[in-house]
């Protein structure tokens, strides 16, 4: 009997330690064979996702590496994209998880020609294989380079650990693979929100965090006033790990109301599905107007992410009063247990103002289809678009375009966040059907003019949307512009043939990147697509004799454009 207590006892108490034995710490070994130190953490914040996995920095800021299997196992995936993860392996191992390998600068020589044997077959650069049990591998076999491959900026391996079933990624700091770290994370600012009765944030104050002492941050006013009674509060933090300047996210947050625990997250495990809700884990509309990130230290109701400790009675909203102070604490964490806080005392003042409604001319139920019927175009946002009542503008205009008059939309600010995608038909289109392939959605960004592609269902035109924002129909007849790089009359075996290829207008998704065809001789050959330097480019190899040959590359941009470039050139 007593010894049954005694195991009751210990499995109380011990509940941490049973739950971390889940992650054997042996299982996997570090996916490189040189000291880790990261530019990437886990679960960080990225533009609408969560970092998936840990980015590990090469030894010497180049390409080549060696990244080894981090298990036994077997490659089951093979991934080779212009852009995303660019090169990337995927190895299954009995434990039930994968490991995932991106951005890769080569594969290691059998996987190599494996690849290159289906691109000839299917005739394309880009490739997702699953070998099945073509390829097994032993822990510490090199299975490829470190790369910059992808939308990678700078040579680093991404590597994650994910439960294979699920496919969910888990935090590889929970299978012992992380750097050394002495320094506890850092507070930079701090925001503070009313929300009203829609349940939408408005930010009303925000203050600089400056450091007091080793972990001990304070914003230097003695007590803060504020004009409400009940606030919300979001941090811009960071941590920093031994050996690297690169400013990481931080793993574990909790925030304290007169010392109970109110909130709080830790960054275990993210899924896919979860994912978009980064959206509101951050304060979108900061991130769009400053690109700053601040993590919000309070939840929306429908919020479904499972990062949160504290859910759902514990919304980290704070009742003030102004009578009497209210002790907020901020603490953060990271996963080596360093730790830094900011203690806060706050008060309301005596009369609360009234804070500006989000204004707009509908006001969209949360939980419903709301359909807006406007002259010439139907706007039908999904139940779960948002995640409360939404009040927002939205207008439609007209101008004309290459002789025809074609509507325009204003739909919401670019600064509220979509949670779902929303459909935009627009309505009685009289474009002959020459034209149809030219027709798209343009969205005029800060950066970048984007096109978006929609479907013609007779004279409607169906575009998915998954923002905010202005957006106007245009007929796009420029076609996409190649530019010679390194080409040479005269050239030799294992020279690079090299094309910039570019579109005035950016592409809203993958499907509808520039896509390109390359012939020597009227035979199809391999041409690399690096997406972010909009480049292509082709090795010469022994399969042309010396001689003579024809180069000809064709590029069209999905919107019915196409440019051709022939070459006469001399291998020797
Ligand atoms: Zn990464």
């Amino acid at each position: 009997m007593i010894n049954k207590l005694l195991t009751l006892l210990l499995i109380t108490i011990g509940i941490s330690p049973l739950l971390s034995q889940d992650y054997d710490e042996d299982y996997f070994r570090s996916p490189v064979d040189h000291v880790m130190r990261l530019s990437g953490s886990f679960a960080e914040l990225r533009t609408n996702h969560f970092h998936m996995g840990i980015d590990i920095k090469s030894t010497n800021g180049r390409p080549g590496d060696p990244i080894l299997a981090a298990a036994d196992g077997y490659v089951s995936r093979i991934n080779v994209d212009a852009s995303g993860y660019g090169n990337a392996l995927y190895i299954d191992h009995p434990n039930g998880y994968t490991t995932v390998y991106a951005h890769l600068s080569a594969f290691e020589k059998n996987l190599a020609e494996h690849i290159n044997t289906k691109q000839h077959e299917s005739k394309t650069f880009q490739q997702q294989l699953y070998p099945d049990s073509l390829f097994y591998v032993t822990k510490g076999d090199i299975i490829g380079y470190m790369g910059n491959t992808g939308k990678s900026f700078g040579p680093h391996l991404h590597f994650e650990i994910r439960e294979t079933d699920s496919e969910t990624p888990v935090n590889p700091f929970l299978f012992g693979l992380k750097p050394s770290d002495n320094r506890p994370p850092v507070f930079q600012a701090i925001k503070f929100y009313k929300s009203d009765s829609t349940g939408n944030f408005t930010s009303i104050l925000e203050k600089k965090i400056k450091l007091k002492s080793k972990g001990l941050y304070t914003v230097g006013d003695e007590i803060i006033i504020v004009p409400t009674d009940q606030i919300a509060i979001s941090v811009q933090v960071y941590d920093q790990m031994d050996g690297a300047y690169n400013k990481n996210g931080v793993y574990l947050m909790k925030l304290l109301v007169n010392d109970q625990v109110q909130h709080g997250y830790k960054l275990d495990r993210v899924s896919y599905e979860e994912g978009h809700f980064i959206n509101s884990f951050i304060d979108y509309g900061e991130k769009q107007m400053s690109k700053r990130q601040f993590s919000n230290c309070f939840t929306h109701p429908v919020d479904q992410l499972s990062i949160y400790e504290h859910k759902p009675d514990r919304s980290g909203m704070i009742k003030l009063q102004s009578d009497k102070a209210t002790n907020v604490k901020i603490v953060l964490q990271d996963f080596h247990g360093n730790e830094s806080e900011i203690n806060l005392k706050l008060k309301s003042t005596d009369t609360v103002e009234i804070i500006n409604q989000e204004e707009g001319n509908y006001n969209l139920q949360f939980g419903e289809n709301n359909i807006i019927r406007l002259p010439r175009s139907e706007i039908i946002f999904d139940e779960a678009s948002f995640l409360n009542n939404k009040l927002i503008h939205i207008t439609e205009g007209s101008g004309i375009v290459d002789g025809h008059n074609l509507p325009d939309f204003h739909i919401g600010k670019a600064t509220t966040p979509i949670f779902k995608p929303y459909e935009l038909y627009i309505k009685g289109l009289s474009i002959p059907d020459s034209l149809k392939t030219h027709f798209c959605l343009v969205k005029c960004g800060e950066k970048s003019t984007t096109a978006l592609k929609g479907v013609w269902q007779d004279s409607i035109y169906f575009v998915e949307m998954k923002s905010l924002g202005s957006y106007q129909c245009s007929l796009d007849m420029t076609p996409p512009k190649i530019e010679v790089i390194n080409l040479k009359r005269k050239m030799t075996q294992g020279m690079t043939i090299k094309f910039k290829i570019t579109d005035e207008l950016e592409p809203a998704s993958k499907k509808d990147r520039l896509r390109y065809v390359g012939k020597i001789d009227g035979k199809w050959v391999l041409f690399k697509y690096d997406l972010k330097n909009e480049l292509i480019y082709h090795t010469l190899d022994d399969k042309h004799p010396p001689g003579e040959h024809i180069l000809h590359l064709s590029v069209n941009d999905n919107r019915g454009n196409k440019s051709t470039f022939s070459y006469q050139f001399t291998q020797f």
